[in-house]
């Protein structure tokens, strides 16, 4: 593990306190109706979304084309540097950057930033991994954010501000891909951090907005996927939206019975009602679903539960894809399964017609699962003594 310093992003920071409006969680309609009551012209706002997104200045007394005296104003009044990074950490095959990001409240979230070389599946990318909430309500036995516990929504500027650090961190730093490429952008994204993004709708379908807007960072709704332990009205609302994004459903087991064991929202939204949604996801969308499987040695990884979940998703297998997730042991009770006990479960689905993959391990050396490092921090922390 590589602690590297995050006095480079630092001092360039400025004190984001909450009475500063936050210009990240502003559409680009929403910032020029704030310019304009700041006494400005309207191009000021394409000006200064320009500095903001496309030159990723943190500083506004840098934005040279705005005039000395709304840069003032914006100093007193604005904020766009976002939470504040605790600790960056950067996996020995440098393919992973993890920050502990510390929110105006105290509070701590986990992003990700993800390289990916090219493959058979498209070019390099850059997937930034965000978080929504921090904590989470769900308690999913498994994992370290469920367990946890619920702390608050994100707001949609806490969001943004976690793929616009990555967007700057990727032009100070760009990525030299294995093909020779150069990767200095965010290309996709993936909500799939601390949280569930549709316990916190609205926050995140902004964020999404703002993330996707030309005036933006302009990321593409089909480069980004949202992610849900399967809360049902969610998902119906999420089809409706004039969105072209995708949709990852973490199903983990083949049946009510077992699911609810890790589970609980299976006492609420059964499996059936989660593919049920799912159909109509698809239907109004035209986007395939993902649905994740996260192995559980000795708990769903047996040859029958595969078959179980062949014959579940055999209805299905035109509309989606399994990811197969060796899970990353947040505590004893959870082991990955053997390479072994993960291929036979693979054959096992392709010879029922279902597409699958496993996601490969990334950044083990930086507590990958989300919710890991947040967790190892405040472990640390109690630990260390006091100082008096
Ligand atoms: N709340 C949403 C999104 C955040 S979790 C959801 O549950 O889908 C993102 C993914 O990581 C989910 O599929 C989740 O089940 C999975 N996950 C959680 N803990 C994990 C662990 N310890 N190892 C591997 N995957 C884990
Ligand atoms: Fe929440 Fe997702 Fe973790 Fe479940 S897996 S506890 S829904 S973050």
């Amino acid at each position: 593990m590589i602690n590297v310093s995050s006095s480079h992003v630092n001092n360039v920071r400025q004190v984001a306190s909450a009475a500063r409006i936050d210009l990240l969680g502003m559409t680009f309609e929403e910032l020029t109706a704030w310019v304009m009551t700041q006494g400005q012209p309207a191009f000021r706002a394409k000006q200064l979304a320009g500095w903001i997104y496309d030159t990723l200045t943190p500083d506004f007394s840098a934005m040279r084309t705005l005039p000395a005296v709304f840069r003032e104003q914006l100093a007193a009044t604005a904020s766009i540097v976002g939470p504040q990074v605790q600790t960056e950490l950067l996996s020995k095959d440098g393919r992973t950057r993890k920050l502990l990001l510390e929110l105006a409240d105290g509070r701590l979230i986990e992003s990700v930033l993800m390289l990916y070389p090219a493959s058979s599946e498209g070019r390099a990318r850059a997937t930034v991994c965000v978080s929504t909430q921090a904590g989470c309500a769900y308690g999913c036995t498994f994992c370290a954010t469920g367990q946890m516990g619920f702390d608050r929504h994100l707001t949609a500027g806490e969001i943004v501000a976690q793929v616009v650090h990555f967007a700057r961190d990727l032009r100070e730093h760009p990525w030299q891909a294995p093909d020779g490429a150069t990767i200095s952008r965010v290309t996709n994204l993936v909500f799939m951090g601390m949280g569930e993004p549709l316990h916190n709708y609205d926050n995140t379908l902004k964020a999404v907005r703002i993330l996707n807007m030309a005036e933006g960072l302009h990321i593409g709704a089909r480069h980004m996927t949202i992610s849900t332990v399967g809360l049902v009205p969610g998902i119906l609302r999420l089809a409706t939206e004039p969105l072209q994004i995708n949709l990852a459903i973490s199903l983990h087991a083949p049946n009510n019975t077992m699911r609810l064991r890790t589970m609980p929202i299976t006492r609420k939204y059964p499996i059936e009602a989660v593919l049920d949604a799912c159909q109509q996801y698809v239907a109004r969308t035209n986007r395939q679903v993902t649905f994740e499987y996260v192995l559980l040695a000795g708990v769903n990884d047996a040859p029958d539960n595969a078959r179980e979940l062949g014959r579940l998703l055999a209805p299905l297998a035109h509309l989606g894809h399994v990811n197969l997730i060796p899970v990353n042991a947040t505590t004893a009770a959870y082991r990955p399964p053997s390479g072994e006990a993960i291929r036979a479960f693979r054959d096992i689905l392709h010879g029922a017609g279902i597409s699958n993959s496993v996601r490969a391990e990334r950044g083990d050396d930086i507590a990958a699962a989300c919710g890991q490092l947040r967790t190892r921090e405040e472990r640390r922390q109690r630990a260390a003594p006091t100082m008096v």
